[in-house]
């Protein structure tokens, strides 16, 4: 699995895709994080890459947010290194061609897959 290591390995590869087109699938808008089961994920979808670093147990829980955004902000940067990006997998609907980015939050018991729409338009920061 290809791995993406800093902001600008992600913006290469989010622009040698096709630009993302009006949603036409299961997914919602997903603009923040939203947590999304998995009977509501893509079929189709592909996975591109990995923002993990596989010599990394713990990755940091810390946030980036230069702008004062909230976690769940649909205009919260990207922040390659930073909770949660540091455990993602960057997938790509074949439906509607939006980049995803998911990982899993663990809760308790409770294992809560959550997703989130990368707009080309979003800032991405190392
Ligand atoms: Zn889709």
């Amino acid at each position: 699995m290809k791995r993406i290591h800093n902001a600008a390995e992600l913006q290469a590869l989010l622009a040698s895709s096709q630009a993302a087109s009006a949603c036409s699938c299961s997914l919602g808008t997903c603009a923040g994080w939203e947590s999304l089961s998995e009977y509501r994920w893509p079929a189709d979808a592909q996975q591109l890459a990995t923002l993990r670093d596989p010599e990394l147990y713990e990755p940091t829980f810390e946030e980036l947010h230069p702008q004062g955004t909230r976690y769940d902000a649909q205009d919260a940067p990207v922040a390659v290194s930073f909770f949660p990006y540091n455990r993602c997998d960057l997938w790509k609907c074949s439906t509607c061609q939006r980049h995803l980015l998911r990982y899993t939050e663990f809760g308790g018991y409770n294992v809560d897959p959550r997703v989130r729409a990368i707009d080309p338009c979003l800032t991405i920061l190392d």
